[in-house]
């Protein structure tokens, strides 16, 4: 690094934790942003003010990459430097939705790490007397803001759906959703704002490693609990209908994070939009899948489904494989499902799990602009992967080699230049605003 392009800008200081947990700047020190095997100082145009609604995390078995100003130099420090003895700790941000990470929070491993639990670890420093986080943002909008959700205002809710609708299995989820896990989707439910998400799959064809609602990897935990029960069509409908009837441009979801893919749930699905459609012509229905199966998303199309955003964590078949494990379906069936969906003019997005590293790896870019120009999908919705970043990258790493990353923000520039219909976002948009860029 050097010296003159560091004065160009100011840097940001690095922040980490003590064995208590407390949080705190070290002088002298820049924050440090991870990007696969770089590293790079963070300054105050790499980052923005940490928005609204993150939260910091101490990352256990581990030390922080920190950069040495004085020396100029990077250095993985075990203790603080200023309190010799006092072991110290990286710390990541888990910035909220809608801010896409340009760096991970830079640390390395110490011997016997475990995984690190299913969150993104964003890079984060700390510059007059605010933190600073290594964010981009993709969305602007309050879809889920936690001080639009008051409590109070999600039991209202609760209080008369379970009136309206008392015996619905799928109305009693969501109250689990929104109160125990704080779910926003299960929340803007009650609050009849925006998106309802229509949990409905047991099962899943693929086995993601960093799938929220199952884990078979006993050092890995899922954050959530899938569904138990297949909802009927009748309890699906009229949650969904509950929704499209009272909010405007309202959007229903399916494939959330408590539970498989819906695809494999289409016999009550089908079932489920005849009825809504029967009903209403308004609203979005959209699907969030892995898009294992052309066939039946043909059927769910005939019902009336407006909209897929469909899952890749990569574009290239070999860390695809790698990450989404498929059983009994292929990366070309999601391909198919793609082709077919924009065919059938529906609008798709991709929900791209982004991790520093491998998407901006030249590679990858690569290969995301030619299987754009092959599928010209509609949005791309930025999102991080909630996986150990640095395991993360090893293995993405091993499956097929990466050269140094390009940057985040570079390849957000480059493909909306290419692509300038191409929407960008991170939340499903409703069908009125498709082609709104
Ligand atoms: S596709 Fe979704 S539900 Fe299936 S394993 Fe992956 S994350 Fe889990």
């Amino acid at each position: 690094m050097k010296n003159s392009l560091l004065k160009k800008e100011k840097l940001v200081t690095a922040v980490v934790a003590n064995p208590k947990g407390e949080i705190f700047e070290l002088e002298g020190y820049a924050a440090v942003g991870m990007s696969g095997s770089s590293f790079l100082p963070l300054t105050t145009h790499l980052t923005v003010n940490m928005p609204y609604g993150g939260e910091l995390m101490r990352l256990p078995d581990r030390s922080p990459v920190v950069y040495n100003i004085s020396r100029n130099r990077f250095e993985t420090l075990k203790e603080n430097p200023h309190r010799p003895g006092e072991p110290i700790f990286p710390v990541a941000a888990f910035n909220s939705p809608g801010y896409v990470l340009s760096f991970v929070s830079a640390y390395k491993e110490n011997k016997g790490a475990d995984y690190l639990p299913l969150f993104s670890y964003g890079a984060v420093g700390w510059q007059k007397d605010r933190f600073r986080s290594a964010a981009i943002l993709v969305d602007r909008e309050n879809r889920q803001d936690l001080r639009l959700m008051k409590i109070k205002n999600v039991m209202a809710g609760v209080h008369q759906m379970r009136k309206k609708m008392p015996n619905n299995r799928l109305r009693a989820h969501l109250e689990k959703c929104a109160l125990q896990y704080g779910c926003p989707a299960g929340k803007n439910f009650f609050l009849g704002r925006y998106e309802a998400p229509l949990p409905t799959s047991r099962y899943c064809n693929a086995h993601c490693l960093g799938c929220i609602s199952l884990q078979k990897n006993d050092k890995i935990k899922n954050s959530q609990d899938r569904i138990a029960f297949t909802p009927t069509p009748r309890e699906i409908s009229e949650v969904a209908l509950e929704h499209i009837l009272k909010v405007k441009k309202s959007i229903v979801s399916f494939g959330q994070g408590c539970e498989g893919d819906p695809l494999l749930a289409a016999e009550v699905i089908e079932p489920a939009i005849t009825v809504i459609r029967s009903a209403t012509p308004h609203g979005t229905i959209n699907m969030n899948t892995n898009g294992s199966k052309p066939d039946v998303l043909e059927q769910l199309f005939d019902a009336g489904l407006d909209s897929i955003r469909v899952s890749l964590n990569s574009v290239r078949k070999a860390c695809y494989d790698t990450y989404f494990r498929p059983k009994g379906y292929d990366f070309s069936d999601v391909q198919k499902s793609i082709r077919i969906a924009i065919g059938r003019k529906k609008f798709v997005s991709i929900n791209y799990l982004n991790c520093p590293g491998v998407t901006d790896a030249p590679e990858e870019f690569e290969a995301l602009i030619a299987f754009i120009k092959q599928y010209p999908i509609h949005m791309i919705q930025w999102r991080n992967l909630n996986f150990d970043p640095l395991r993360y990258y090893n293995i993405m790493d091993r499956a097929s080699k990466h050269r140094k990353p390009l940057g985040m923000k570079k390849i957000l520039n480059k493909i909306k230049k290419i692509f300038p219909n191409l929407k960008y976002g991170y939340f499903n948009p409703p069908k009125e605003n498709f082609y709104k860029i």
